[in-house]
């Protein structure tokens, strides 16, 4: 049984989020290290490079490192105080087992008996009810190496088709429009290509919060001139100084790319000649586009006409351009019509593959671009492979060595395989770096279903929220515990080094894996003795694939500071052996050859031409009504990442941002008679939450927005609606119908919960 083996407050007591400090060798910079260690930050997709200072197995503090381009030495505070997440008084040292009598509810078993009972388990409920009983759940806050070894743990081991991932919350609808548009998932250009640009748009991302070096880059262009146009509900911290602000209503962002592109065609501000010679689908497009005229476009999106206006004259009439996007335009429902709205825009301009113009969507995790390449998502093989195609399969099976018609077919979004857990179709879960129960929306469902599991065992090196319901808990890794490559925002793969060992008992988790493999007497394919063996696997199994990893090497990547893939050690004209290939930091140049054109153009299909698709708006699922008249969106601050497991243990971070609140417009807060710090409570078809509210002028006066990284009676999505895009099942957080209303008094947590808890 997976429901929790004790009071939460009492697996709080025991297993936190309490907070470390700097304190003892970790406090005095008179402290030398024994070593520095160059490596990348743990947290966002922008993977800083750090110098991480270790002394006697512990990191006690950081340098910049000036040299690695991306971010030359400059951090955010995440990455300043990343190093506090180490030798804390929560990390768990040794296997736990659920016990109820035990102090917090579960107790230390040794680490061989924890891997015996999972295989146990496992081998259980496969032989009773067929290898789909049990489930994988993934992350993309893994190196790639672990992303492709618990793909190939699943289908080849478990024999289970079901596995996903986290970056199902994340990044698929920007994948599943760039596989539509341009037949392959990546970022076009690296972030240098901004400085000089004329015009960047920035379409729902707080960047200044979420990936705060980014910043760096907008005002570099600025100062070169740059006009800098920002999309979102919220005037977020770059908004502030953007040139233009189109403040819209949450859910409407492929109503304005409509808008947009009607008047750049009516004005004749598009590149005729790019469109006919290098993409295909316009003339639908334009048909589509011919609905929006621009009082339609004011009116649904709630931008004035005049700003509409002027982002169609600079981006139309631009000769050199960026458009980026996130969250913001892709957790919707409509999620993959919003991305594919932005890449119309850039089409049209015909301003792409060149220096100073390119599109991109910014990634939220450490590895969301390679933790969605290499086979940790439910339809997908290494390299971008499909799982459902035969060649595909033919390939896979033949580098893991085993019969193709072994090898499961495609499986189900994250979510939906929590539909399946509490059907009963799924018995068994492990999950790894995945904290559902605070990061899924519709949080009492997520939770109901963990409690039907009959077998759960997490992988995690603290006791996550989701954690707490596992009945064994095996303890990994710290991002410095381990090596191995990640790809980060740009298409640049890196190199995470180790600094540390693991301590007590804990282990990397790509061991952990192959130990229950082992355990369960199916080792074959998982004997590998580093992760660099590992990698030069996964070289094999990403060749010829879209995301071909092949002419990758660590040293290479280390010699370089990173390799933009794809990265061939055959020619893909004359399939000659390459030595040196030097990877594609700029996608779609004029000229450029990919193996699925062959030469026919730049883009990844056969023909080489762009896909414009028809971007329809849908309203939002659950919109504002007469009952829920408020807007809710949901997003994150910048002391804090993802569901919080590490930062809400560091204390620094904690301290600049301790609780949720919810954020409103004073128009708004008088109407509901709410002044700033009042208890308020926001409540929405599937809960409420009582938190204080934060009025400021920085919001639309019909939405409030509430930041997703706590747990329990502080988690919002006990409030968010678990509609999900038909295409790449991204759940719909960015907006639901609410109704606000000043509480009470103070909830009961507030007495009884420290405010990381
Ligand atoms: S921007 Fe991202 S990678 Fe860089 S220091 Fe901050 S959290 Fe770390």
């Amino acid at each position: 049984m997976a429901t929790l083996p004790a009071d939460p407050q009492q697996i709080i007591e025991r297993f936190g989020p309490h907070l470390s400090s700097m304190s003892g060798v970790r406090l005095s910079t008179s402290v030398e290290p024994e070593r520095l260690v160059k490596t990348h930050c743990c947290f966002c997709g922008q993977q800083c490079g750090i110098q991480l200072k270790t002394r006697d197995n512990v990191v006690i503090g950081f340098e910049p490192w000036e040299d690695f381009p991306f971010n030359r030495g400059m951090l955010c505070p995440k990455g300043v105080k990343r190093y506090l997440q180490g030798a804390h008084p929560d990390r768990l040292l040794t296997a736990l087992e659920r016990s109820p009598s035990s102090p917090g509810g579960f107790r230390s078993v040794p680490y061989a008996d924890a891997i015996a009972r999972v295989a146990r388990e496992i081998e259980r409920l496969q032989t009773v009810h067929g290898p789909d009983a049990v489930g994988v759940l993934g992350g993309a806050s893994l190196t790639t190496e672990k992303t492709y070894l618990l793909g190939k743990f699943a289908r080849m081991c478990l024999r289970t088709r079901y596995i996903d991932y986290n970056g199902r919350l994340c990044m698929v609808s920007a994948g599943a429009a760039n596989k539509k548009a341009f037949g392959i998932d990546r970022t076009t250009s690296p972030w240098s290509d901004m400085v000089g640009t004329e015009v960047i748009w920035v379409a729902g991302s707080n960047v200044a919060e979420c990936s705060p070096i980014t910043t760096n880059y907008l005002w570099q262009a600025r100062e070169q001139g740059a006009r800098i146009i920002i999309q979102d509900p919220r005037i977020t911290p770059v908004a502030r100084t953007c040139d233009l602000y189109l403040p819209v209503r949450p859910g409407r962002d492929a109503a304005l790319f409509a808008g947009v592109l009607r008047i750049m065609i009516e004005r004749d501000w598009i590149d005729h000649a790019f469109i006919e010679a290098s993409t295909t689908g316009f003339d639908e497009v334009a048909a589509y586009c011919r609905e929006w005229p621009l009082a339609r476009t004011a009116d649904v999106t709630g931008v004035p006409a005049r700003s509409i206006l002027q982002a169609a004259e600079w981006w139309g009439t631009a000769t050199s351009s960026f458009l980026f996007h996130a969250r913001g335009i892709e957790h919707h429902s409509n999620g993959v019509q919003n991305a594919l709205g932005t890449i119309n825009l850039v089409l049209a301009s015909g301003r792409i593959g060149t220096p100073k113009s390119g599109y991109g969507t910014i990634v939220g995790q450490a590895n969301g671009q390679g933790g969605r390449e290499h086979g940790q998502k439910c339809d997908q093989l290494p390299g971008w492979r499909d799982i459902s195609v035969p060649e595909h399969r033919h390939y896979i099976a033949g580098v893991w060595g085993m019969d193709e018609r072994d090898l499961p077919g495609p499986g189900v979004d994250a979510y939906e395989m929590f539909r399946k857990i509490d059907a009963g179709e799924i018995k068994a879960l492990v999950a790894i770096c995945f904290n559902p129960k605070i990061s899924l929306p519709d949080a009492s469902f997520v939770t109901r279903a963990l409690d039907k599991l009959e077998f759960f065992t997490a992988i995690d090196f603290f006791l996550s929220d989701t954690a707490r319901h596992a009945d064994v808990v095996l303890p990994g890794s710290l991002q410095e515990e381990d090596e191995g490559t990640v790809t980060q925002v740009e298409g640049r793969i890196i190199k995470i080094n180790k600094a540390i060992p693991c301590p007590g008992e804990a282990r990397e988790d790509w061991r952990i894996v192959q130990d229950v493999a082992r355990a369960l007497g199916r080792e074959r394919g998982f004997t590998f003795d580093s992760p660099r063996a590992i990698f030069e696997e996964l070289r094999v199994a990403s060749k010829g694939g879209v995301a071909d990893y092949s002419g990758v090497t660590y040293e290479k990547v280390e010699r370089e500071m990173g390799v933009f893939w794809p990265c061939y050690s055959e020619d893909p004209r004359s399939g000659a052996p390459l030595a040196d290939h030097p990877g594609t930091p700029r996608l779609f140049e004029p000229g450029s050859y990919n193996p699925v054109a062959k030469g026919a153009g730049p883009f990844y299909f056969p023909d080489g031409r762009a896909r414009f698709n028809v971007a329809e708006y849908r309203p939002p699922v659950d919109d504002a009504s007469e009952e829920y008249p408020v807007l809710l969106t949901t997003g994150r601050v910048v002391s804090q990442f993802l569901s919080g497991t590490q930062t809400r243990r560091i204390g620094p971070l904690v301290r600049q941002y301790p609780e949720p609140r919810v954020e409103m417009h004073p128009r708004l807060a008088g109407t509901l008679g709410i002044a700033d710090g009042d208890w308020t409570t926001v409540e929405t078809r599937r809960g409420s939450m009582t938190v204080r509210a934060s009025v400021v002028t920085t919001i639309r006066p019909d939405t409030v927005f509430v930041p997703y990284h706590w747990a329990g009676p502080k988690s919002v999505n006990q409030l968010t609606v678990a509609a999900q895009d038909p295409i790449s099942r991204i759940p719909q957080y960015k907006v639901c119908g609410c109704r606000v209303r000043k509480a009470d008094g103070p909830p009961p947590y507030a007495a009884a919960l420290e405010p990381q808890q």
